[in-house]
């Protein structure tokens, strides 16, 4: 081989060193949380506060990922720091059970004021207002509003979560049909039981003798983000109250908030 064809041999395989630490590199290395951040999640997230030490950290380093992953706008709003985590952790806490997934159906969540949704959705059910997953064109989208995203998180014991109520019909959509059984998380056997269970609890609320969101009896989709809710952000209130659906949902989830 002539010199220059072997420097040029040795400058391309250099280049190609290079490329391939860069790659590696920058799709794993996470950028950590800051104090700030930790601290607002200290603040203002209850799910994370009754964390381990070890699982904080767990945590955290999936806030990052979302927030590497996933462009969160705001629409005639300004989005703070605080917004960004709020929506963050509204997405790990249902996943936090499944070490290492994310969202695959999810580019962007926008962020609406309520007065744009008066404006644009004033005869649309309630639940629209708040929040929901995009489909046709607005695929891959979430639309929450960012009153509802803040008062979800400074008041738990209302057990209403907007965030993770649209992040739990993303998981639902994720086999296709948003139904209420969410085939990437709920092994096959509990299928049955788990239908069984909400048709039961439906029918609760449907003869007013139940304290889940009323909501909840829509269909069985809003069933499991409904009672979802309740079982992430009051989860002793739930199990005390629930039992048995607490006991499916820690399997659905994998985890025991
Ligand atoms: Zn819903």
């Amino acid at each position: 081989m002539s010199t220059p064809a072997l420097i040029l041999t040795l400058l391309l395989l250099a280049f190609l060193f290079w490329l391939g630490w860069y790659w590696f590199f920058r799709r794993r290395r996470v950028r950590p949380l800051t104090k700030e951040q930790e601290a607002l999640l200290e603040r203002q997230v209850d799910f994370y506060r009754r964390l381990s030490a070890e699982d904080k950290k767990r945590f955290e380093q999936s806030i990052s990922h979302f927030l590497e992953d996933v462009a969160i706008t705001g629409v005639e709003t300004e989005v703070t720091a605080a917004d960004r985590l709020l929506v963050a952790a509204s997405a790990v806490i249902p996943l936090f059970g499944f070490p290492g997934w994310s969202y695959r159906n999810l580019n962007e969540v926008l962020l609406y004021p309520d007065t744009f949704d008066e404006e644009y959705q004033v005869k649309a059910a309630q639940r629209n207002i708040i929040g929901m997953v995009g489909s046709g064109a607005m695929n891959r989208m979430m639309i929450l509003s960012q009153p509802a995203l803040r008062e979800s998180f400074s008041h738990p014991e209302r057990r209403h979560n907007v965030g993770i109520h649209e992040f739990i019909h993303l998981l639902d959509k994720a086999d296709g049909s948003t139904d209420g059984i969410p085939e990437v998380l709920i092994p096959h056997e509990y299928v049955v039981p788990w239908l069984r269970m909400m048709h039961h609890e439906i029918k609760e609320i449907k003869d007013d003798d139940s304290d889940i969101n009323p909501y909840g009896a829509t269909n069985e989709a809003e069933f499991l983000s409904v009672a979802a809710e309740y079982f992430f952000s009051q989860p002793g209130k739930f199990e005390r109250k629930h039992p048995e659906l607490y006991e499916m949902m820690s399997k659905i989830f994998r985890q025991e908030p």
